[in-house]
């Protein structure tokens, strides 16, 4: 396949605050999108192509761009960005991409687009943190949980996950009842390219959708339900899903993660003062793992059309904040975990009210593990020996107990 590049200038000027934004949504303009590459201001949107760039394609891809920069920067207004604390300066002793080394050792292997195996080392990395964040949990009195991986599309439809987030749903279907379906896809089913195929008509509509996070399962358990007087408080930790698209590589940006909350319902006071009172917590943690991090306010990747409201309404009451861990390599930061407040919007739409009858405030704080594990290795390397102390004591105290800790050999670089 031919790759080429197109350069697009848009009639509207890429704002610095939309860059990030605006890049990632890039990756569901168009299937012949394989990356992109945002500059602000006047400078334009290289995208790189899996065909050629001919007329047709150049006039369909120009539209669409335009059409997305304008829904997302017309009318915006730069987001007030409140750091609540910033250690990006805490020393790191590791500055390279950890991704080949890790694919070597085969302590990472990809499975598929956005979903990979993790091996001892990151296993007994976020097992390590994990631990953390059950022990602030417990220090909360949270009632444990478990919750599955499929989620009720109904109930997704009703908290308008549809409209915001459209673009990240991961949808769950099966062969129909029917024995001649069954039969002919035992015979002729297959997988070429990644990619399930079966006779046309061979599957129904999709009747449950793949988690694409921890809380609403919670949420939707509390569905017409009154509150006790003191609120409530849960823990829960679960495999969530969300398509990313071009932009799932590496441990970065995965399809399904794992990720464990602690959730407060109640009032608008028992949320706020929980989420402050966990961030404490989560900044003792954070800091015995020396990793190099700032908390700032931020919005939620929501669909292109319904981005400029509902992050202008985020960002007007600061709903979230979120850790952003540095990447060494890149020079940047990434979202490693964040404190959400959602104020009433789930009490109203699923009739959670308080014992003095009104709406249920909700809030939460998640961390994706993987993303942590990854942030951590940016900083630290591979190393346990050399690892600040407390996940260092961990592995080795984990590793003490494994029947062997040699590796199988894997002969020559595998080609994940
Ligand atoms: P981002 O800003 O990077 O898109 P987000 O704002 O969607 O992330 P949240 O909804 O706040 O993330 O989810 C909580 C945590 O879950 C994130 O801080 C991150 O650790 C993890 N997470 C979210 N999306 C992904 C993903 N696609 N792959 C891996 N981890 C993820
Ligand atoms: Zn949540
Ligand atoms: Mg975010």
């Amino acid at each position: 396949m031919t790759e080429t590049v197109l350069s697009i200038v848009p009639d509207m000027e890429v704002p610095d605050f939309l860059v990030r934004e605006i890049q990632a949504k890039l990756a569901y303009v168009d299937e012949a999108i394989t990356s992109a590459r945002v500059s602000p201001g006047v400078e334009g949107i290289e995208l790189s192509l899996n065909g050629p760039a001919d007329k047709t394609t150049t006039e369909r891809l120009s539209a669409k761009v335009n059409h997305l920069v304008e829904a997302m920067a017309d009318g915006a207004f730069e987001p007030r960005l409140s750091v609540l604390e910033d250690y990006l300066d805490r020393p790191t002793s590791f500055a390279a991409d950890p991704m080949d080394e890790l694919y070597k050792s085969r302590e990472v292997v990809r499975e598929g687009s956005g979903y990979y195996i993790l091996g001892p080392l990151l296993s007994a990395l976020i097992d390590f943190f994990a631990e953390r964040v059950v022990d602030a949990a417990n220090q909360f009195g949270a009632k444990p949980y478990r919750f599955p991986a499929l989620i009720s599309p109904g109930y997704l439809e009703r908290v308008k996950y549809f409209s915001n987030f459209p673009h990240s749903l991961s949808f769950v279907t099966h062969l129909r009842e029917d024995m001649e379906v069954i039969e002919k896809f035992s015979e002729d089913g297959c997988c070429k390219d990644g990619l399930v195929h079966a006779a046309d008509g061979s599957y129904g509509d999709p009747d449950a959708m793949l988690s694409p996070t921890v809380c609403h399962h919670l949420y939707m358990s509390l569905t017409d339900s009154v509150l006790p007087e003191e609120g409530l408080i849960a823990t829960a930790e679960g495999n969530c899903f969300r398509y990313e698209s071009t932009n799932m590589a590496s441990l970065e940006r995965l399809w399904n993660f794992t990720m464990r909350e602690i959730i407060f319902v109640g009032s608008a006071d028992f949320v706020g003062e929980g989420l402050e009172k966990a961030r404490d917590m989560m900044r003792q943690t954070l800091d015995d793992m020396a990793l190099a991090y700032k908390v700032e306010s931020a919005t939620d990747p929501f669909f292109i059309g319904n981005y400029r409201d509902q992050a202008a309404y985020q960002s007007a009451f600061e709903l979230k904040h979120e850790v952003r861990a540095l990447l060494p390599f890149k020079g940047d930061t990434i979202a490693v975990g964040s404190y959400n407040r959602h104020k009433d919007f789930f009490g109203r739409s699923l009739n959670i009210k308080q014992a003095d009858g009104e709406f249920a405030e909700t809030g939460c704080i998640g961390f994706g593990f993987e993303r942590l594990a990854f942030a951590f290795i940016c900083q630290h390397g591979f190393d346990p020996n050399s690892w600040p102390d407390a996940p260092s004591a961990h592995y080795r105290r984990l590793s003490e107990g494994w029947h062997s800790n040699n590796a199988p050999d894997y002969g020559d670089v595998p080609s994940f």
